[in-house]
This record gives C-alpha cells, sequence and structure tokens, in this order.
C-alpha cells in the first residue's frame, strides 16, 4: 500500500515540531500536495539544481530539506528567476517539498543535538534558557524506547544551541584537528591560543554569529559554529573565549543523514514500503584554495 506525504509530513512534525520554528522562518509543506503518494523520500540539506536532477532520476515523491526552498514573498513563478524555475522543475515533476528548519535545529536529535555528539560534548544543556516542554519526538519513545532522554527531559529544550563539557580538558589545536576529520573537513578557522587548555564547549549547527556573546555569556572556553561574520568576530579577540568555524554545511549535513536514518527506522517498524535517500554530498563544492 502507498503512503502519503501527509503521513510522512505527521513524522516529521513528530521529529520536529513546527511551533518550535523561529517566527521569521518558512517551514512545513512549501511545494506539492499532502495526497501525493510516497514511495522514495530525499533527505537534503538544500534543493539545488544538482538535487533536483537526482531526485528525477531516482524517482523521488518528497524532497525533505533543511533550508526552506522558499524564503521569500514571490509574485511570478516563470523560469527567469532561479526560485522560478527550481520550482517550476518540482511542480513538473510532481516532487513535494517539505522544510524543517529552525524547528530541526532546535528539536532532539535536530541538527544542534547531532552537532553537539559529534563534537564528544557531555552533559549537554540548549544554549538558551526557553520555556518550552522537552520536544522528544513520541515515535523515539514508543518504538526506540529513547527513555534515556528522561534526565534531560527538564523544561528547556528548544532552543537553538548547545553548552556542555569535554570529558577532559584539551589543548584547543589537538582538539580542532579531531573535530576537523570527524567534520570531514579541510581547515578550521579559528580565533584563540592554540595551546589553551578547553573544557566547555558551546555550538550552533549553521550559521552561529548570534550566539557568540550567549555562549561567552555561558561560560564557554570555545564555541564553535559553522559560520560567523567578521563584525560578529572582533569581540572574540579581546576576550578569553575561543571561536571556530568549521563551515555552514559541514556542521549541518550530518543531522541529515541522522535525519535519513530515523525516519528509516520509524517507516520500517511501521513496515511502510517508503525508502529514504540522501542528496549526493556536495560539501566539496565549497572550495578554499590552499596553496
Ligand atoms: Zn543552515
Amino acid at each position: 500500500m502507498s503512503h502519503q506525504v501527509k503521513e510522512i509530513i505527521k513524522l516529521m512534525e513528530d521529529i520536529a515540531p513546527p511551533h518550535l520554528a523561529e517566527s521569521w522562518d518558512n517551514v512545513g509543506l512549501l511545494v506539492g500536495s499532502e495526497q501525493a503518494k510516497v514511495n522514495k523520500v530525499m533527505l537534503t540539506l538544500d534543493v539545488t539544481d544538482d538535487v533536483i536532477q537526482q531526485a528525477i532520476c531516482e524517482k523521488v515523491n518528497l524532497i525533505i530539506s533543511h533550508h526552506p526552498v522558499l524564503f521569500t514573498t514571490i509574485k511570478e513563478i516563470n523560469d527567469r528567476t532561479l526560485t522560478g524555475s527550481t520550482l517550476l522543475k518540482l511542480i513538473h515533476h510532481g516532487i513535494s517539498v517539505y522544510s524543517a528548519h529552525t524547528n530541526f535545529d532546535k528539536a532532539k536529535g535536530g541538527t544542534d543535538d547531532i552537532l553537539a555528539e559529534l563534537l564528544g560534548i557531555q552533559d549537554v544543556k540548549p544554549l538558551l534558557p526557553s520555556p518550552m516542554e522537552n520536544p522528544t519526538a513520541k515515535l523515539d519513545e514508543l518504538f526506540l524506547n529513547h527513555g534515556s532522554d528522561s534526565s534531560d527531559s527538564a523544561v528547556g529544550w528548544g532552543s537553538l544551541g548547545r553548552i556542555g563539557r569535554l570529558p577532559e580538558a584539551q589543548a584547543l589545536e589537538e582538539y580542532l584537528k579531531k573535530i576537523k576529520n570527524i567534520l570531514k573537513t579541510e581547515t578550521v578557522d579559528f580565533i584563540g591560543d592554540p595551546a589553551r587548555k578547553i573544557q566547555i564547549v558551546a555550538s550552533c549547527a549553521g550559521a552561529g554569529g548570534d550566539f557568540v556573546e550567549d555562549a561567552r555569556k555561558a561560560g564557554a572556553d570555545l564555541f564553535i559554529t559553522g559560520e560567523v561574520k567578521y563584525h560578529e568576530q572582533l569581540p572574540i579577540l579581546d576576550g578569553d573565549m575561543a571561536l571556530a568555524t568549521f563551515g555552514h554545511y559541514a556542521t549541518e549535513y550530518p543531522a541529515i543523514l541522522s535525519l535519513k536514518r530515523r525516519l528509516q527506522n520509524f517507516t520500517n517498524i511501521l513496515q511502510w514500503k517508503v525508502d529514504f535517500i540522501s542528496s549526493k554530498d556536495y560539501g566539496n563544492r565549497f572550495r578554499r584554495l590552499r596553496e
């Protein structure tokens, strides 16, 4: 029996409740029909032309993207603009797009949690206090018995950024080299004394420039994120906290692979005939000339 887009949306809303999204964000079913049949779902950070081509070749019915395929108001859909031709292509090939952005950043098991896990941070807490209940997915509790999260179930999850401690203090440079391998990046930009020992680490997947000051106030020795603008970096020069940026893509892509495994797990248990694939890794297209 085929399943419908709306059934996949229900799973996604359990994992990343839409009400967690920032007010400026644009999440949900942005292209397509809730009633459309789904045999294959593709997970991706972005809906680029290559991603659409792959989706067409692999007969994908639904794309779940992290970054919304539509952000600003548009008044025409034609092939004179990039967004217009993207939408035309998707509609022409009957491909729906569902986006879960800042709601997936904040959610349990979302981009910020997965990054913190890869960074080896323990006793992880949200960087900012939040009045929201812990949005642990009901499906996780039901099927995967992720009850181990009970110690985290205090009010407070559902905000951007994470903070915690490394099991032992390490020299900044040594730690960054390790993380560079884990996040599969060739370079890392950083500010701070390479020999300085760090233990309290704050993190935010993607563009975390807004949280530099919060990380400092929370007592972090190091703040790790994807990218920070020059003027947001300047205060770091005068303070004690170190900063490291590994690239927007590298800090978010691991969560896409994790989400794919999680959705496949859920649907296997539910005995749905739906395949989940991820877009081809295009991280190597963000290049840096090094010689
Ligand atoms: Zn992002």
